[in-house]
């Protein structure tokens, strides 16, 4: 493709962009597709000639569309939202064109510098405690932009784990280094996002997965508790885990309590925001910055709350020689002669390699302020509470946890296996798309506000949706499978009872097959 074949099929993927995240609800939002449904659409073997640009858009509009499951749906209330803005899609773009490989200063000065500077900025717009600046005098930290939540998590570990080894190895210096890795313990809430024990197991060292009290929140006394119980035990706990805004609940963590614990004990604490982290830049959140000033580490997802396009977690640290020291290894064709005048990002990273990110935020926060990022962060929380009223005015269901953020978490009252069937029943007729979560053996819908232009009538149509589908399933006069469900209910049996497999195998089955409109922009 040479420069005038670019800037003609550019405009167009501009248009084709622009016309899909205005029409994406011309799409369904989750696609009607079996896995391997692509195999049969696409050639065995990759062309030995050139392609044309349209054969491969109108593949794009055939085959790709037809399997995505659209994250910028109005009507997809799943997971979290998948942060999305046109001026972070355009920043993505000039970063894919520098197509730099930022891993030190000398290897490209602006990704870096470009980067220390809106990794303060954000600082500074969430109040958070200066040590993680790098522009605050005598400061010995500072903030990296990471590819993902479960990065920062894992590298503060093996930062942790780096400091406990050392500090053991003056401890006992004829102790073989697998012994004491075999002491070390993490420690974080049941309710902390999957990442956090997939660290420990990369980390190599134990995890213990504490109970919280009635809403959600791990608190000193039980960590306090279960590292007595460990240090009994000859074991030695190390770093500490708090999450602001957990996936299942959105709760948040007692920081303050488990910081004093942590301190009194040199253990490294960190605070996982993936999500609800972005609300700190509104002033009314400020009060979930008590215990900030305890911890040696905070990660959170811009990629997630605030219009910058995966992949983008901000995260700081309060001692960056500890990051440093634990990730360091330097061959001559690294190395370059200002490294000790500036930082070298490749050291606070797993991967070498790193794209011009800070591009994308840069972007994002100069095109709509402070201001518009925290209106957008407040529509959501309006919206959030707005979902969450129509649910408690219904004595049919029960919200569990509390309503904070964007996401409202609920359920019908009962068995468990009435509110699974209800979010099968709606996932299946994708009018909405919602993912589910377990907490306290409670099986609950999250719905979580994820449009970022969503509204109150985003909010009407999807309770509207709820209401009928869980008609569909509890109004026995409406159909024969809500009969039986009532049945089975009734006799207090379980998910696996033969009426209930074939209630829920009918519904595997039923609308797979409809077909939605597709817009074609490519002539
Ligand atoms: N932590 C929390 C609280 C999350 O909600 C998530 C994902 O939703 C993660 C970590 C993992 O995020 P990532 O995909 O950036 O690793």
């Amino acid at each position: 493709m040479d420069g005038s074949s670019f800037i003609k099929h550019g405009r167009n993927m501009l248009e084709y962009i622009n016309k899909y995240i205005r029409n994406t609800e011309q799409f369904p939002v989750y696609p009607h597709v079996k896995p391997g449904y692509l195999r049969h659409l696409v050639p065995e073997k990759a062309p030995d000639q050139p392609d044309t640009w349209p054969s491969i858009m109108t593949d794009v509009e055939d085959h790709i569309m037809p399997g995505v499951t659209h994250w910028q749906h109005r009507h997809f209330h799943a997971y979290f939202p998948a942060g999305n803005s046109y001026p972070s899609i355009l920043a993505d773009m000039l970063s894919d064109a520098i197509g730099s490989v930022g891993f030190s200063w000398s290897a490209n000065p602006a990704c870096t510098e470009l980067e220390m500077i809106v990794v303060d900025w954000l600082a500074k717009m969430m109040k958070l405690p200066k040590h993680f600046m790098f522009s605050t005098e005598g400061s010995r930290g500072g903030g990296v932009i990471q590819g993902s939540a479960s990065e920062c998590t894992l590298v503060c570990l093996l930062a942790a784990r780096d400091r406990a080894i050392k500090d053991l190895q003056l401890k006992y210096p004829d102790e073989d280094k697998a012994v004491l890795l075999s002491k070390l313990v993490a420690y974080c809430s049941k309710q902390a996002h999957s990442s956090v024990e997939k660290a420990t197991m990369i980390g190599f060292v134990k995890l213990r997965q504490l109970p919280t009290d009635e809403n959600y929140s791990l608190r000193g006394s039980t960590l306090l508790h279960a590292i007595k119980n460990d240090e009994e035990k000859g074991l030695v706990p190390f770093y500490v885990v708090g999450t602001l805004g957990t996936t299942s609940v959105c709760s948040c963590d007692n920081l303050e309590e488990l910081g004093k614990v942590c301190s009194e004990r040199n253990i490294w604490f960190h605070c996982d925001g993936a999500y609800a982290g972005n609300a700190l830049i509104c002033p009314e959140f400020s009060y979930l910055l008590k215990g900030f000033k305890l911890l040696d580490s905070f990660n959170f997802n811009p990629n997630k709350w605030m219009m910058v396009n995966f992949d983008c977690s901000v995260m700081w640290v309060r001692q960056k020689e500890l990051l440093i020291s634990a990730m360091n290894v330097d061959p001559l064709y690294l190395t370059h002669d200002k490294k000790d005048e500036t930082v070298d990002y490749r050291h606070w990273t797993i991967p070498l390699s790193r794209r011009f990110r800070s591009l994308k935020l840069w972007f994002v926060i100069r095109s709509y302020g402070v201001h518009g990022l925290q209106n957008y962060i407040r529509k959501h929380v309006q919206l959030a509470k707005i979902f969450a009223a129509c649910v408690v005015s219904d004595n049919r269901f029960e919200l569990i946890g509390q309503v904070r953020f964007g996401l409202v978490c609920f359920r019908l009252l009962g068995d468990n296996v009435r509110t699974e069937l209800l979010l099968k029943t709606i996932n299946e007729s994708r009018k909405l798309h919602l993912t589910p979560s377990k907490v306290d053996d409670k099986f609950v819908i999250r719905f979580a506000i994820c449009h970022p232009n969503a509204n109150e009538d985003d909010i009407t149509y999807a309770w509207n949706v709820i209401q009928d589908e869980v008609e569909l399933i509890l109004n026995p006069r409406m159909s024969s499978d809500s009969n039986q469900l009532n049945q089975c209910n009734n006799k207090e049996q379980e998910n696996s009872s033969p009426i209930m497999h074939s209630l829920l195998n009918k519904l595997k089955n039923f609308n797979t097959n409809a077909q939605a409109p597709y817009f074609r922009t490519v002539e």
